[in-house]
């Protein structure tokens, strides 16, 4: 046997043990708008080679604490039951950026000093407790009557940000909790700078690893905290995530949501405009690195790539790592794009 049938027997062999698990060693999803009016796309999809499938809050729900609204939830099922006839892996996006859980609990401080008016602080405990928790919780329990529903995706990105939106990183956070809760640990008798003096407090000191890595600890407890609520539920419930940044909150998520018995998936964006890059290798180390079972997974944007380009990156991913999504905010999807993927 030649080194290449060697590591193509090693290759299906840790397939074959993959699959023994509940989750897909392979992700190749769809991530569009209109899904939920539109359950019929759901052949089409599959036709195309993906095996799963991003459903979103129901839209007349977004100023309300939707997890508590069955109502408006049971809109969600045609395209759960469309889903699960057609085999194809449904998961429900939970914003942490936009919507009713930014207006719970105490605001973001950014590197800058400045107070975000609608944006969460990632790590504060009502956000986490009051929103977070119990909105997965909700979903985890309607996947028990819908099959075809198996986990959700965090979606981190800051989209209500005022300074910026995007990823959560060393932008955030410098809150009087987050910063005078840092100050406490490292038992110094300092008194809190104001917001604006902190990150400059941190340079000054040398203490910006610290910082980030007490930040990452705190960020760890709040998942092991969503993870050991969920296994109550249901243990196989998968919980993946979109955007990624190597900063310290997905350094804690990637490293809390390997208690896990699944893959976690990572969505990451920076591949939108095309995968052809020489990075991609060096972010899918990082992911390992934290969690050796998460599947990074790079995502394409419909609106940035041909369709000819399209089919291009994701054999590209196939071949690479296995695993890819795509992102389209148009209704219908393209059709040349689907025609492409074909
Ligand atoms: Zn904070």
């Amino acid at each position: 046997m030649n080194l290449r049938n060697r590591i193509s027997l090693c290759a299906a062999t840790i397939i074959l043990f993959g699959s023994l698990a509940t989750a897909p060693a392979s992700y190749t999803l769809i991530w569009t708008w209109g899904m939920n009016d539109h359950p019929e796309w759901c052949e089409a999809f599959k036709k195309a080679g993906f095996n799963s499938l991003v459903t979103a809050i129901p839209r007349k729900v977004m100023t309300e604490r939707w997890w508590l609204n069955s109502a408006s939830l049971a809109t969600t099922d045609a395209v759960l039951a469309e889903a699960a006839r057609t085999q194809m892996r449904a998961y429900f996006q939970i914003p942490l950026g936009m919507g009713p859980g930014t207006q719970i609990g105490r605001r973001t401080v950014t590197a800058a000093g400045f107070t975000e008016p609608l944006l969460a602080c990632p790590l504060n405990q009502e956000f986490w407790d009051d929103y977070l928790i119990p909105a997965v919780m909700t979903i985890a329990r309607k996947s028990l009557d819908h099959p075809a529903l198996k986990g959700v995706i965090l979606d981190t990105e800051q989209y209500y940000g005022k300074e910026r939106s995007g990823a959560i990183n060393e932008h955030y956070c410098f809150c009087d909790t987050c910063f005078g809760g840092f100050l406490k640990k490292i038992g110094t008798k300092e008194s809190l700078p104001v917001a604006a003096g902190r990150k400059p407090w941190l340079e000054a000191a040398g203490k910006e690893a610290d910082y980030w890595k007490y930040l990452e600890t705190c960020a760890q407890k709040q998942v092991d905290k969503l993870v050991d609520a969920i296994k109550d539920i249901t243990p196989n419930f998968e919980i993946h995530f979109y955007i990624y940044q190597p900063t310290w909150y997905y350094r804690g998520l990637l490293k809390g949501l390997a208690r896990l018995g699944h893959p976690v998936l990572v969505c990451d964006e920076r591949s939108y405009s095309g995968f052809l890059k020489g990075w991609s290798q060096e972010a899918r180390a990082g992911v390992l690195e934290l969690n050796p079972k998460a599947v990074w997974s790079p995502g394409f944007y419909t609106t940035a790539l041909s369709p000819r380009m399209m089919r291009a990156n994701v054999r590209k991913a196939l071949e690479t790592v296995g695993s890819y999504w795509i992102y389209n905010n148009t209704v219908p999807f393209p059709p040349d794009q689907l025609k492409a993927l074909e």
